[in-house]
Protein backbone atom coordinates (compact mmCIF):
# COMPACT_ATOMS: atom_id res chain seq x y z
CA UNK A 1 0.00 0.00 0.00
CA UNK A 2 1.41 3.47 -0.60
CA UNK A 3 1.27 6.22 1.79
CA UNK A 4 -1.36 8.18 0.20
CA UNK A 5 -3.82 5.51 0.82
CA UNK A 6 -2.40 4.65 4.14
CA UNK A 7 -5.51 5.79 6.58
CA UNK A 8 -4.72 8.14 9.25
CA UNK A 9 -4.31 8.09 13.06
CA UNK A 10 -6.71 10.17 14.95
CA UNK A 11 -5.40 12.01 17.35
CA UNK A 12 -8.22 13.31 20.28
CA UNK A 13 -8.32 15.62 22.93
CA UNK A 14 -11.21 17.51 24.53
CA UNK A 15 -10.57 20.84 24.60
CA UNK A 16 -7.80 23.25 22.97
CA UNK A 17 -5.44 23.68 25.91
CA UNK A 18 -4.78 20.10 25.91
CA UNK A 19 -3.87 19.74 22.12
CA UNK A 20 -3.26 23.56 21.49
CA UNK A 21 0.72 23.08 21.38
CA UNK A 22 0.59 19.29 19.22
CA UNK A 23 -2.03 21.51 16.78
CA UNK A 24 0.42 24.05 15.82
CA UNK A 25 3.33 21.09 14.95
CA UNK A 26 1.42 19.87 12.01
CA UNK A 27 2.98 21.44 9.44
CA UNK A 28 0.50 21.22 6.27
CA UNK A 29 -2.42 20.70 7.81
CA UNK A 30 -6.08 21.73 6.10
CA UNK A 31 -8.89 22.11 7.84
CA UNK A 32 -12.34 20.94 7.72
CA UNK A 33 -14.90 22.05 9.58
CA UNK A 34 -18.04 19.06 10.44
CA UNK A 35 -20.61 19.81 13.12
CA UNK A 36 -19.02 22.42 14.77
CA UNK A 37 -15.87 20.69 15.10
CA UNK A 38 -12.34 21.57 13.52
CA UNK A 39 -10.51 18.42 11.84
CA UNK A 40 -6.88 19.16 11.29
CA UNK A 41 -5.91 16.87 8.29
CA UNK A 42 -2.08 16.55 7.98
CA UNK A 43 1.21 14.71 8.91
CA UNK A 44 3.39 14.24 12.56
CA UNK A 45 6.19 12.50 11.50
CA UNK A 46 5.55 11.22 8.06
CA UNK A 47 2.13 9.64 9.51
CA UNK A 48 -1.21 11.10 8.40
CA UNK A 49 -2.74 12.25 11.01
CA UNK A 50 -6.49 13.47 11.55
CA UNK A 51 -6.46 15.84 15.03
CA UNK A 52 -9.58 16.71 16.77
CA UNK A 53 -10.92 18.58 19.71
CA UNK A 54 -14.01 16.52 20.39
CA UNK A 55 -15.46 19.08 23.22
CA UNK A 56 -16.45 17.63 27.03
CA UNK A 57 -18.70 14.38 27.45
CA UNK A 58 -19.21 11.40 26.53
CA UNK A 59 -21.74 12.43 23.63
CA UNK A 60 -19.87 14.90 22.23
CA UNK A 61 -16.98 12.55 21.87
CA UNK A 62 -18.66 9.89 20.89
CA UNK A 63 -20.30 11.79 17.93
CA UNK A 64 -16.58 13.10 17.16
CA UNK A 65 -15.30 9.15 17.10
CA UNK A 66 -18.25 8.11 14.82
CA UNK A 67 -17.17 11.22 12.65
CA UNK A 68 -13.15 9.82 12.54
CA UNK A 69 -14.17 6.10 12.14
CA UNK A 70 -16.99 6.98 9.37
CA UNK A 71 -15.82 10.19 7.10
CA UNK A 72 -12.16 10.07 8.03
CA UNK A 73 -12.00 6.13 7.87
CA UNK A 74 -9.15 6.16 10.74
CA UNK A 75 -7.15 2.69 11.52
CA UNK A 76 -6.39 4.01 15.38
CA UNK A 77 -8.05 6.23 17.84
CA UNK A 78 -5.68 7.87 20.39
CA UNK A 79 -7.28 10.06 23.12
CA UNK A 80 -5.03 12.06 24.91
CA UNK A 81 -5.56 15.00 27.76
CA UNK A 82 -5.93 15.14 31.42
CA UNK A 83 -7.80 13.26 34.04
CA UNK A 84 -8.64 13.29 37.67
CA UNK A 85 -6.49 10.41 40.04
CA UNK A 86 -8.17 8.19 42.00
CA UNK A 87 -6.15 5.29 43.16
CA UNK A 88 -4.15 6.28 45.88
CA UNK A 89 -0.47 6.58 44.13
CA UNK A 90 -2.19 8.49 40.88
CA UNK A 91 -0.78 11.83 41.64
CA UNK A 92 -0.91 15.19 39.46
CA UNK A 93 1.66 15.26 36.50
CA UNK A 94 1.25 11.49 36.83
CA UNK A 95 0.10 9.22 33.78
CA UNK A 96 -2.23 7.32 32.99
CA UNK A 97 -2.22 4.44 29.75
CA UNK A 98 -5.58 3.07 30.07
CA UNK A 99 -6.03 -0.87 29.77
CA UNK A 100 -9.61 -1.21 30.42
CA UNK A 101 -11.95 1.86 29.85
CA UNK A 102 -15.94 2.05 31.87
CA UNK A 103 -18.37 4.27 31.98
CA UNK A 104 -18.50 4.95 35.80
CA UNK A 105 -22.25 6.75 35.24
CA UNK A 106 -24.02 3.54 33.25
CA UNK A 107 -26.63 1.96 35.52
CA UNK A 108 -29.43 0.07 33.71
CA UNK A 109 -29.75 -1.75 36.71
CA UNK A 110 -31.87 -3.76 37.80
CA UNK A 111 -32.61 -4.68 34.49
CA UNK A 112 -28.87 -5.23 33.60
CA UNK A 113 -25.86 -5.32 35.41
CA UNK A 114 -24.80 -1.84 36.91
CA UNK A 115 -21.49 -0.35 34.88
CA UNK A 116 -22.77 -2.79 31.64
CA UNK A 117 -23.60 -1.51 28.42
CA UNK A 118 -27.61 -2.40 28.13
CA UNK A 119 -27.57 -5.28 25.13
CA UNK A 120 -23.74 -5.39 24.43
CA UNK A 121 -23.21 -7.42 27.60
CA UNK A 122 -19.94 -5.57 28.12
CA UNK A 123 -18.89 -3.22 30.47
CA UNK A 124 -15.47 -2.70 29.89
CA UNK A 125 -13.55 -1.94 26.90
CA UNK A 126 -10.41 -3.30 26.32
CA UNK A 127 -7.96 -0.58 24.81
CA UNK A 128 -5.63 -1.89 21.92
CA UNK A 129 -2.27 -3.19 23.92
CA UNK A 130 0.30 -2.76 21.08
CA UNK A 131 -0.43 1.25 21.38
CA UNK A 132 -0.69 1.06 24.85
CA UNK A 133 2.10 -0.89 24.95
CA UNK A 134 4.37 1.90 22.94
CA UNK A 135 2.59 4.98 24.68
CA UNK A 136 3.44 3.65 27.70
CA UNK A 137 6.92 3.26 26.75
CA UNK A 138 7.00 6.76 25.49
CA UNK A 139 5.70 8.37 28.84
CA UNK A 140 8.01 6.28 31.19
CA UNK A 141 11.00 8.16 28.86
CA UNK A 142 9.42 11.21 28.60
CA UNK A 143 8.79 11.43 32.51
CA UNK A 144 11.94 10.49 33.40
CA UNK A 145 13.32 14.92 33.45
CA UNK A 146 10.17 16.23 33.97
CA UNK A 147 12.33 19.83 33.97
CA UNK A 148 12.64 19.35 30.44
CA UNK A 149 8.98 18.54 29.74
CA UNK A 150 7.72 21.34 31.18
CA UNK A 151 10.25 23.65 33.22
CA UNK A 152 11.67 23.56 36.40
CA UNK A 153 9.02 26.45 37.25
CA UNK A 154 5.53 23.88 36.81
CA UNK A 155 8.26 21.48 38.44
CA UNK A 156 8.11 23.41 41.22
CA UNK A 157 4.63 24.85 40.98
CA UNK A 158 3.15 21.33 40.49
CA UNK A 159 5.63 18.91 42.60
CA UNK A 160 6.58 17.20 39.48
CA UNK A 161 9.77 15.91 40.99
CA UNK A 162 9.22 12.03 40.04
CA UNK A 163 6.07 11.59 37.91
CA UNK A 164 4.93 8.06 37.27
CA UNK A 165 3.28 6.26 34.59
CA UNK A 166 0.35 3.94 35.78
CA UNK A 167 -1.60 1.05 33.48
CA UNK A 168 -4.99 0.01 34.34
CA UNK A 169 -8.65 0.93 34.44
CA UNK A 170 -9.88 4.64 33.19
CA UNK A 171 -13.46 5.47 34.30
CA UNK A 172 -15.45 8.11 32.30
CA UNK A 173 -19.05 9.52 33.22
CA UNK A 174 -20.89 13.19 32.53
CA UNK A 175 -19.40 14.70 35.74
CA UNK A 176 -16.65 16.68 36.73
CA UNK A 177 -15.82 14.75 39.80
CA UNK A 178 -14.74 17.42 42.26
CA UNK A 179 -15.37 16.39 45.97
CA UNK A 180 -13.53 14.22 48.04
CA UNK A 181 -16.94 12.35 49.05
CA UNK A 182 -17.34 11.66 45.02
CA UNK A 183 -14.17 10.54 44.75
CA UNK A 184 -14.03 8.22 47.57
CA UNK A 185 -17.18 7.16 46.55
CA UNK A 186 -15.82 5.57 42.94
CA UNK A 187 -12.95 4.38 44.90
CA UNK A 188 -15.18 2.41 46.90
CA UNK A 189 -17.45 0.53 44.38
CA UNK A 190 -14.33 0.40 41.78
CA UNK A 191 -11.55 -0.32 43.76
CA UNK A 192 -9.18 -0.57 40.42
CA UNK A 193 -9.72 2.63 38.86
CA UNK A 194 -6.68 4.69 38.24
CA UNK A 195 -8.38 7.93 37.06
CA UNK A 196 -11.31 9.30 35.92
CA UNK A 197 -12.72 11.66 32.95
CA UNK A 198 -15.33 12.09 30.77
CA UNK A 199 -15.00 10.85 27.36
CA UNK A 200 -12.12 7.82 26.88
CA UNK A 201 -14.73 5.34 27.13
CA UNK A 202 -17.60 7.10 25.44
CA UNK A 203 -14.58 6.44 22.42
CA UNK A 204 -13.65 2.81 23.20
CA UNK A 205 -17.12 1.89 22.74
CA UNK A 206 -17.38 3.29 19.17
CA UNK A 207 -14.32 1.74 18.51
CA UNK A 208 -15.38 -1.54 19.87
CA UNK A 209 -18.57 -1.23 17.76
CA UNK A 210 -16.14 -0.69 14.38
CA UNK A 211 -13.42 -2.81 15.21
CA UNK A 212 -10.96 0.10 15.24
CA UNK A 213 -7.95 -0.26 17.62
CA UNK A 214 -8.23 2.67 20.47
CA UNK A 215 -5.91 4.10 23.20
CA UNK A 216 -6.04 6.55 25.72
CA UNK A 217 -3.16 8.54 27.65
CA UNK A 218 -4.21 11.52 30.77
CA UNK A 219 -1.70 13.51 32.41
CA UNK A 220 -3.31 13.92 35.89
CA UNK A 221 -4.59 17.52 36.49
CA UNK A 222 -6.18 17.04 39.69
CA UNK A 223 -7.00 14.16 42.47
CA UNK A 224 -10.65 14.58 41.69
CA UNK A 225 -11.42 15.84 45.19
CA UNK A 226 -12.47 19.48 46.82
CA UNK A 227 -9.41 21.04 45.73
CA UNK A 228 -9.89 19.78 41.60
CA UNK A 229 -11.87 22.74 40.42
CA UNK A 230 -8.46 24.85 41.40
CA UNK A 231 -5.93 22.21 40.54
CA UNK A 232 -7.69 21.18 37.29
CA UNK A 233 -7.85 24.87 36.17
CA UNK A 234 -4.33 25.71 37.18
CA UNK A 235 -2.65 22.86 35.36
CA UNK A 236 -4.98 22.70 32.28
CA UNK A 237 -3.50 26.80 31.74
CA UNK A 238 -0.37 26.02 32.38
CA UNK A 239 1.41 22.98 31.56
CA UNK A 240 -1.11 20.24 29.98
CA UNK A 241 -0.80 20.74 26.60
CA UNK A 242 3.13 20.16 26.69
CA UNK A 243 2.55 16.63 27.93
CA UNK A 244 0.18 15.75 25.41
CA UNK A 245 2.63 17.40 22.81
CA UNK A 246 5.42 15.63 24.03
CA UNK A 247 3.92 12.15 24.73
CA UNK A 248 1.88 12.13 21.17
CA UNK A 249 4.78 13.57 19.57
CA UNK A 250 7.50 11.00 20.54
CA UNK A 251 5.24 8.19 20.00
CA UNK A 252 4.74 9.27 16.52
CA UNK A 253 8.29 9.72 16.50
CA UNK A 254 8.63 6.43 17.11
CA UNK A 255 6.33 5.10 15.03
CA UNK A 256 7.50 3.20 11.43
CA UNK A 257 6.70 5.63 8.82
CA UNK A 258 3.93 4.25 7.33
CA UNK A 259 3.79 1.95 4.45
N1 LIG B 1 -14.05 23.66 32.21
C1 LIG B 1 -14.59 23.11 33.38
C2 LIG B 1 -14.45 21.62 33.55
C3 LIG B 1 -13.95 20.84 32.39
S1 LIG B 1 -14.39 19.21 32.60
C4 LIG B 1 -13.97 23.72 34.61
O1 LIG B 1 -13.14 24.58 34.49
O2 LIG B 1 -14.33 23.28 35.69
C5 LIG B 1 -12.87 18.43 32.84
C6 LIG B 1 -12.19 17.89 31.61
O3 LIG B 1 -10.96 17.31 31.99
C7 LIG B 1 -12.94 16.78 30.92
O4 LIG B 1 -12.70 16.82 29.53
C8 LIG B 1 -12.40 15.49 31.58
O5 LIG B 1 -12.15 14.47 30.65
C9 LIG B 1 -11.09 15.90 32.24
N2 LIG B 1 -11.01 15.81 33.72
C10 LIG B 1 -9.95 16.26 34.44
N3 LIG B 1 -10.16 16.09 35.76
C11 LIG B 1 -11.39 15.52 35.90
C12 LIG B 1 -12.16 15.13 37.03
N4 LIG B 1 -11.74 15.33 38.27
N5 LIG B 1 -13.40 14.60 36.81
C13 LIG B 1 -13.85 14.43 35.56
N6 LIG B 1 -13.16 14.80 34.44
C14 LIG B 1 -11.93 15.34 34.60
Amino acid sequence: MSSLVTAPIAIVAAMHEELGALLARMPDEQRVRIAGRDFWIGHLHGQPVVAVLSRIGKVAAAVTAAMLLERFAVRAIVFTGVAGGLAPGVKVGDVVVATQLLQHDLDASPIFPKYEVPLMGLSRFTADAAIGDALAAVAEETLRDPVALVGQGAVDEFGLQSPKVHRGLLVSGDRFVSTAAESEALRRQLPDALAVEMEGAAVAQACHDYGVPFAAIRTISDRADDEAHGDFARFVAEVASRYSLALVDAWLAGRPAAT
